[in-house]
């Protein structure tokens, strides 16, 4: 469920006219539903209650401080993967004790910069890894609590770029090699294991490879405590998908999911932390643009709008499909017609979806990609020299701007001519 819904013939969120918006902002705009943040947030801890549980929002779906901000006093934990996403969940007012730092490539930098600002955990993804956070944290003299991310080689069934807990990605550590690693854990100055953790893709949308996979850890969890390594915490990942096809798709709900986390792991004794990105933030978004022209084509119409790839690009890169709506409420039996929804940018992959049947558009109206929160704007670059697409957030019947579109002086001012020229 979410918060964008036509009222009196205009698409809203929460109670705001999209189309106010655009007349403020201008187009392409990325706009964000507080209440629908909040919801699904709720939906999670409501699910894995009464367990003792933190729910860790992965930042790189969506991480605008503002978003961070508003899950953070929520009491939402934070799932970062770099120095820059812990910098911003602590903008947020979010306290070490709440972020869990994953990702494969941690630099000694960054550390360095979560031990003196304070982490929960890190979720270690490799043997020299571990060595490097054992060192950093030795020669700070502070103790680094750990989990070390098993890969358990379960198929997700989701897009190959995603899928991530097959042994031949490059996450984790293989799980039939747990009890060696956790070993050297033990004896590794510096460091403390707390627990475990697991993370197997994105947008999934059957809840089969999680058991799978949860099945595998509570069976880890078990031999590593004979082992004598106090496991007391699971980190069992994000991936929940949502339905970017609304007409035909209906992934588990995350109160299925947290029944599942309960049949599988749920006996342990241990405080459960999940890390969701996509199912908080990604239908708690919408992408706006404005129809530029609509050029008739040979045997196809195209719809060319002023967002392009390079303010999305799910659909160019993972061939993604985003249900595209008019702002202003086409009359029930208004006539379809089929467009290729393009963008202006100089290449083919510049397109969000092929003979799409819409109502009637033309230039100047506004549509809505549906479903755009997460992974949107955090990939969004300004290739073509576009300006960075802004972000506003709603909360009931007011928004803020809380990422505006830069100037051109702004994006020329970055760059330096050298001395010599
Ligand atoms: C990307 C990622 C997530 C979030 O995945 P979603 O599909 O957005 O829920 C969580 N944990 C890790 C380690 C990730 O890499």
């Amino acid at each position: 469920m979410d918060h964008f819904l036509y009222r009196s013939g205009t698409l809203h969120a929460e109670d705001v006219a999209l189309a106010d918006i655009a007349r403020t902002v201008g187009t392409p705009f990325y706009c964000y539903s507080t209440a629908t943040l909040t919801r699904h947030y709720q939906l999670f801890t409501e699910a894995l209650s009464p367990m003792p549980h933190l729910v860790c929002f992965a930042i790189k779906s969506l991480s605008n401080v503002a978003v961070l901000k508003t899950l953070g006093n929520l009491g939402a934990g934070m799932d970062v993967v770099s120095g820059g996403e812990y910098l911003r969940a602590k903008a947020a007012g979010v306290p070490g004790e709440r972020i869990v730092f994953s990702g494969v490539g941690k630099t000694r930098e960054e550390m360095r910069l979560v031990l003196e600002g304070g982490i929960r955990q890190f979720n270690v993804e490799s043997e020299p890894e571990m060595r490097a956070i054992s060192e950093v944290a030795t020669a700070m003299g502070v103790t680094a609590p750990i989990t070390i991310r098993v890969n358990p080689d379960v198929d997700a069934r989701t897009h190959e770029k995603i899928a991530t807990g097959k042994k031949e990605n490059k996450f984790g550590i293989p799980i039939a090699r747990a009890s060696e690693v956790y070993a050297e854990a033990a004896r590794l100055p510096g460091i403390e294991v707390v627990g475990i953790d697991v993370h197997i893709g994105s947008q999934l949308t059957e809840l089969e490879p999680f058991e799978q996979a949860y099945l595998k850890v509570a069976d880890l969890t078990r031999r590593l405590r004979a082992e004598g390594h106090d496991i007391r915490r699971l980190d069992l990942g994000g991936g929940l998908g949502i339905p970017y096809q609304r007409s035909n798709e209906a992934p588990p709900l995350p109160v299925e999911y947290g029944a599942l986390i309960k049949r599988t792991v749920g006996d342990l004794g241990c405080e459960i932390e999940i890390e969701p990105g996509r199912l908080i933030s990604g239908n708690s978004g919408v992408l706006v643009s404005g129809v530029i022209y609509v050029k008739n084509g040979e045997g196809r119409d195209f719809l060319i709008l002023d967002a392009a790839m390079n303010d999305l690009v799910r659909p160019s890169m993972y061939g993604a499909w985003h249900d595209i709506v008019p702002v202003e409420e086409p009359a029930p039996a208004a006539e379809k017609q089929e467009y290729d929804v393009v963008g202006p940018v100089c290449e083919t992959g510049d397109t969000f979806a092929k003979a799409r049947p819409l109502p009637k558009l033309a230039e100047g109206d506004l549509v809505a990609f549906r479903s755009a929160g997460a992974y949107g704007a955090v990939m969004a670059s300004e290739y073509n020299t576009r300006p960075l697409v802004p972000e506003v957030l709603v909360n009931g019947d007011h928004y803020a701007v809380i990422r505006a579109r830069p100037t051109f002086d702004e994006i020329l001012a970055r760059d330096t001519i050298p001395e010599w020229l």
